[in-house]
Parts: C-alpha cells; structure tokens; sequence
C-alpha cells in the first residue's frame, strides 16, 4: 500500500480528532490502512423479508415490512417505553424502544409502509422487537443489494455515535478516495493461478458485498493474501538462515554405531529411524539445523535424543538436553546416565537445586570438555555455564521455552551456532505447525513402539466415585500402580489446593492399607523429588498430583490414571495426562471424573477422549474448540494474530498459499525478478508501516 494509507484516520471526511482518538484507543486503527482493514465480521442479510405470521422467537436479525397501525408510550420517567405495532397482511408484532423513546415517538409515523429489521424475541409470552432499525420502505431502492457489513464496536464508541452504521459510513467514504491508490500486491501470475479478485475489487467486496458469491471471493483473495505472505516471510527467513548460519559435521558415529549395535535393548520404530536418518542428514549438512521433532507421548523422543547427542560428542562436539522442569531432568538423567556409563560417557547433570560446589565443578568439567553431555533446567542457560564447544541442543518440551532462551543457548558457542533440536509432546496441527514453525523443520515420530495397548478411557460421574474406587483397588491388587490428579489453576488457587487435599484424605480413608504419594506445586523440589522417588520405586500405590505431573514421568508400572474435574482441562491436556499411563506392557486405564453439570464444550472435550488416543486428531478438535491463540500460549499469539484468515478453518488456503510462497521462494528467493516487483513493493510498504507489520511477523 503506497502512503496514502499511512494518512492518519483524522483526515478523513466525517472524523475529526475526537473520533480519531476514540478509534484509535478502542479498536488500534490510527490509519487508512488500519481502518479499510478493519474488516465486517459479520453480514446481514437483508434481501429476504419475513411475513410477520411467519416470525417466531429463534429467528436471528430478520426484515419484515409493514404499516405501523398504533404506536402508544407506556410507564412513566424512566421506566417510559414506547410501543408500536406494526401489520402486514400476514399479521402484526409489536415494536418496543426503552430509549430515545419521545424522539422515536415523533419520528414514526402511523400509517406509513416501513423495512423494519431486528431479532425477534418472546417477552411475556408475546412476539415483539427491541430497538429494531426502521426505514421508509420508499427510501430503500430496489436494487440496493443488501448483505449489510457489520462491524466490531464498542460501547464507548457507540456512546460517540461510531456504532457499526457510522462505521460502514465512514468505511464508503475511505473506499471512495482510497480506490485509486490501491495497488495490486500479488503477482499478475498468481492472481490468475487461483482466480482470485484484484486487491481494489477484493477491499470493495469485502466491506461492500454485492452478492454472496463476490463476498466469498473477497475473503478467499484476502485470506490468501495474508496467509500467503506469513509464509513468504518465514520462507525468506528459513533460506536466508540456510544460507547465512554455518554448522558443524557430525559425520562420525563410532559410538552411536556402538551403542545400537549393543546397547539399545530393543528396536527403534520405523518413525524413530526415519527421524534419525532426517537428522543425521542436518548434521552431515554443514548448515546449522534448527529441527522441530514432534512425537506422541510414549512415541520414544527420549532414545532419538540421546543418539542424537552421540553423533554430537563423537565428533568432538558438547551435547545438552534441557527439560523445563527439575523432575523431567532427573528422569532424563537417570535413564541416559544408564547408556552413558555402559559408553563411558562422562554424563552430568545440572538444575536450581544442584549443590555449589557440584555446581562449580561442573562448570569447571563444560569449559575444559571433559563433560561431553549434560542434562538439566533453565539452570543451563546461566551465563557462567560456558562449553569448550557446544554443539546441539536438544530442548523437551518446546512450548515452556520462549525464543529468547532459544537464542541465549546458541550464544553459548560464539565460533559456530550450535545445532537445535526441539521436542514437543503437543501434536500440533499441521495448519499451526506451518504458520508457527515455517522457519524449522518438522520431524514427526507417528508411530508408537510395538506392543503397546491402547489405553481405555472411560468418562465417570463423582457419583460413581466408589465404584471407580473398587476398581483402583483391583488393579493395586493385580501389581499395578495409580495416578489420581487434580486441577490447579492459578486463580482459584487456593480454592483447588483444598480440592486436591480434600481429595488427599478421602484416598487415605479409602486405601488405608497403601502407600500413597502427594506432589503439587506449592512443594519444596526435595520433597517433591522424595515422593515422586517414592512412586517409581513402587514403594507407594498412589499418587495423588496435581498436574506438575503431566510432562514427561515415565513410572511403566503405573497403569490407572484418574483425573478428577476432567471437565476443567483443556483438551490437549487431558491427553497429555493420560500419556502417563499405557507406558508398560499392561493394559491402561483412564478414568475422567465429572460432576452431572456439564457445558457443550466439556461434553465435547469428553467424548472426544473417550472415543480416541490419537494425539493428532485431539489437537485438531482442540484448535477448533480453542482457537489457536490460547492453544499455543499467549507468548506466540503474535505469530498468529490474523486480520481475516482462521486457522482452524482455513487449511486449505494455508496449503496452497504456503505452496505458492515456496515455489516463489524457490525461484527467486531475493524476489529480484520483475514478475515478483508487486510482492517487493508491498513488503516494503508493510515494513515502512509498522503498526501492519507487527502484525504479521
Ligand atoms: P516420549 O516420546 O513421551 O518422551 P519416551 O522417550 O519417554 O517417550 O519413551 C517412552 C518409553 O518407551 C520409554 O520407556 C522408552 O524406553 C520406550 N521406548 C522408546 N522407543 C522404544 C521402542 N522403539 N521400542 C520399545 N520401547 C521403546
Ligand atoms: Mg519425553
């Protein structure tokens, strides 16, 4: 977009400085560009009219047209209303307006034809509109075709008389001078690939529809658009990355050779080898990879992880694995250490509570090499943790770590990036991996070792609870072991601490012949690790938790996991929680505990559970439920804080607008030919524009 649409909004006609301001404290738009962006959410349809016989209450906005045949002001002050009833040859209904009452009661008049448009609604057992809006049907032209935008408001700036009308106003007005400086900012070639409308036609459809069809072309072109140039700049990115960031070769692999050969114990699925072939390959590369490894939980990340960091020290390289949280380190350093000493490997382990002196040397054993890997927390990333010469890091558990941890570690080794590989539990979808990881790339683990029994998941009311009891008891008895977890959330912490303790009791009372764990937040880490200890131990039964306990705990004797207010966890991680169990060779059980009230969406959420184990469609039905935003947490939202397209419903575009913005990329990755100068001029225009750009980068 050339200038004009820096111009800010309060010269526009019809807004002055007041106005200005308003919209910019209320809805972010300080200029043409922001405003002519600020697309209808919805459109009303107004070329179907209702006979009045015809209204009924669940009917959404509709139009009917009729003669007012009585109007009649009732109550007294405030409480005045003004009642209408309006006839049409069907029948009447009756209109009613709380305010602006005495003006409306002179501005309509009896007897006269009007297009009336409203919600229905049944008040004392009657038929009647509030507030509808009202025409002289004499005004309304035959031909005005009538999808009519809405468009979000507030109420502040309705009180300023800038509701969605005023806005549509305001917005012909914008379209009306912005239509010669609109330019064209997709190629002529793509434009025709896809059949899609021209940028100017595309803006005045969008806002102005002349019908249903030109409206679903207007957000086809727009929603490809935007998608298309998220892509284009992760693209752009991930090549000049390539290009620029040099890695070291990890060609060697005598031990890693070693190990597989001797030491596995078992065989690596065919996902587990393909993925480590893919990695191998980065290695070989001589370009810094920056790897995205997505699994299941229980598909095995952990063994990809560790032979990973093989091929790093048999090349004279320093591996590190960092987990987000004390517990998931310790797991990770109790298993590796058991590889590591078999290999000789001089494996340490570092986290907040590892003594001084501990501590020291092994900061000691990382700046002269003598420690080859390393596990631990946030720990690691402290800036007198230094390496003789760091060459990958393996992060678990991506979603807990923010970018800016990410680029601390690779400041660890300023002569040669080291290589990232990032592990992630949380299948996201293939439309959010390709927006929020464009610029990795993507490894899955799809396949769940041999042998495993897929968990059977039941949902329970708390009516049931001794039932469910009896069970667990059953299965303590056959060996097996039993997780009970409670939600915590920090809001009503308090009041869930007290569930979670209450919950504590009622299992002492019901178990009094087991041992039973308890970890929760609120818990020193020594105490915790004391418990959790205790469980993998099989020294106690039961574990009751909260959900400190939904990453990475690997007990494969556990084989019940009860979750309790199932209804309060989101989808994703309900999932996540029951990965815990279906770990052995025993079957697995998990049972999710509700009370009878439950929302549409907790049923969803259930049933959904119920019916599969499959991480993936979970985390599609979660998108949909959610929305991507609060999917991925809000320090990502960024990435996806979209004007038009939807993630969850836009798949489809995205696929093709990614393969369009590949294909470009590929070709000319500068985008220095002249078929690609309408791309180069709107990007320079969206970065000269910087409230825009924020919002796709
Ligand atoms: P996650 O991907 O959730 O981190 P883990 O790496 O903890 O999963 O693996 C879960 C369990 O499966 C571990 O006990 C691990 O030793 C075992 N495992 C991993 N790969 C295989 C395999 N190919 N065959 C059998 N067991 C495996
Ligand atoms: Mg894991």
């Amino acid at each position: 977009m050339s200038g004009f649409f820096n111009t800010k909004i309060e010269f526009l006609k019809g807004i002055g400085p007041q106005k200005a301001l308003l919209l910019q404290q209320e809805l972010n738009i300080f200029t043409y560009g922001d405003l002519i962006q600020h697309y209808p959410f919805r459109y009303l349809d107004r070329t179907q009219f209702y006979q009045i016989a015809e209204v009924y209450e669940d009917l959404p906005y509709i139009q009917v047209k009729g003669r007012i045949r009585s109007k009649e002001l009732l109550g007294e002050g405030r409480k005045q209303r003004l009642s209408v009833v309006l006839a049409d040859a069907s029948g009447e209904i009756e209109l009613v307006w709380f305010k602006g009452v005495k003006w409306m009661n002179t501005s309509l008049k009896t007897g006269v034809e009007y297009i009336v448009f409203g919600k229905p609604t049944l008040f004392n057992g009657r038929l009647n509109m509030a507030h509808p809006e009202m025409e002289e049907a004499t005004d309304v032209k035959q031909d005005q075709s009538y999808l009519q935008p809405v468009y979000s408001t507030t109420e502040k700036l309705k009180n300023h008389r800038l509701d969605s009308k005023a806005i549509s106003k305001i917005m012909a007005e914008l379209l009306k001078a912005a239509a010669p400086n609109i330019a064209e900012s997709l190629t002529p070639e793509l434009i025709d690939q896809y059949k899609m409308l021209p940028k100017r036609e595309a803006l005045l459809q969008i806002h102005f529809p002349a019908t249903t069809d030109k409206l679903n072309a207007a957000r086809f072109r727009l929603k490809f658009e935007e998608l298309f140039y998220v892509q284009l700049k992760l693209l752009r990115q991930k090549t000049v990355r390539k290009a620029d960031l040099r890695g070291q070769v990890f060609k060697n692999v005598p031990t890693l050779t070693e190990f597989y050969n001797h030491h596995l114990g078992f065989d690596l699925t065919n996902a587990q080898k393909r993925v480590i072939k893919e990695i191998y390959k980065d290695l070989c590369a001589g370009k810094q990879m920056n790897r995205l490894l997505q699994g299941d939980v229980g598909s095995g990340k952990t063994i990809v992880a560790f032979l990973t960091m093989l091929m790093a020290t048999d090349n004279q390289a320093q591996a590190c694995l960092m987990a987000p949280t004390e517990i998931l380190a310790d797991q990770h350093y109790t298993g590796l250490k058991v590889y590591a000493d078999k290999l000789g490997i001089n494996l340490g382990k570092l986290t907040g509570s590892t003594k001084q002196k501990e501590r020291r040397l092994i900061h000691e054993q990382l700046q002269s090499g003598d420690m080859k890997m390393i596990v631990g927390t946030h720990a690691l990333l402290e800036d007198v943790v230094q390496f003789q010469n760091l060459g990958l890091c393996i992060i678990d558990e991506q979603h807990r770590f923010g970018v800016a941890q990410r680029s601390k570690l690779w400041q660890k080794n300023p002569a040669i990036i080291p290589h990232v590989l990032v592990m992630t539990a949380t299948p996201i979808p293939r439309t959010l991996a390709m927006t929020l990881y464009g610029d990795l790339d993507v490894s899955v683990i799809d396949e769940l070792p041999a042998g495993r029994k897929e968990i059977v998941t039941v949902h329970r009311y708390d009516a049931h609870r001794l039932r469910v009891f009896g069970f667990m008891r059953e299965q303590i008895k056959a060996g097996r072991q039993v997780y009970v977890v409670y939600p915590l959330i920090e809001e009503s912490e308090t009041m869930d601490y007290k569930d979670l303790m209450d919950g504590y009791e009622s299992v002492k009372r019901a178990f009094p012949e087991y041992g039973i764990s308890i970890v929760h937040g609120k818990m020193k880490p020594q105490d915790k690790d004391f418990e959790m200890q205790r469980f993998v131990r099989n020294e106690t039964q039961l574990m009751v938790a909260t959900t400190v306990i939904e990453v990475g705990v690997n007990v494969p004797n556990a084989s019940v996991m009860v979750i309790e207010s199932a209804e309060r966890f989101g989808l994703s991680q309900l999932h996540q929680l029951r990965g815990r169990v279906g770990r052995g060779a025993e079957q697995s059980y998990c049972i999710l505990m509700t009370s009878y009230k439950l929302s549409k969406e907790s049923k969803i959420r259930l049933e959904t559970m119920v019916r599969t184990n499959n991480g993936f469609e979970i985390a599609d039905i979660d998108l949909k439920l959610r929305g991507p935003g609060d999917l991925m947490g809000t320090q990502q939202s960024g990435v996806l804080d979209l004007l038009i397209a939807d993630l969850s419903k836009d798949a489809r575009i995205l696929q093709e607008s990614r393969a369009a913005a590949q294909q470009i990329i590929e070709e000319d990755p500068q985008l220095q030919l002249p078929q690609h100068e309408n791309l180069r001029r709107h990007i320079q225009s969206l970065s000269k524009n910087t409230v825009n750009w924020s919002r796709i980068s």
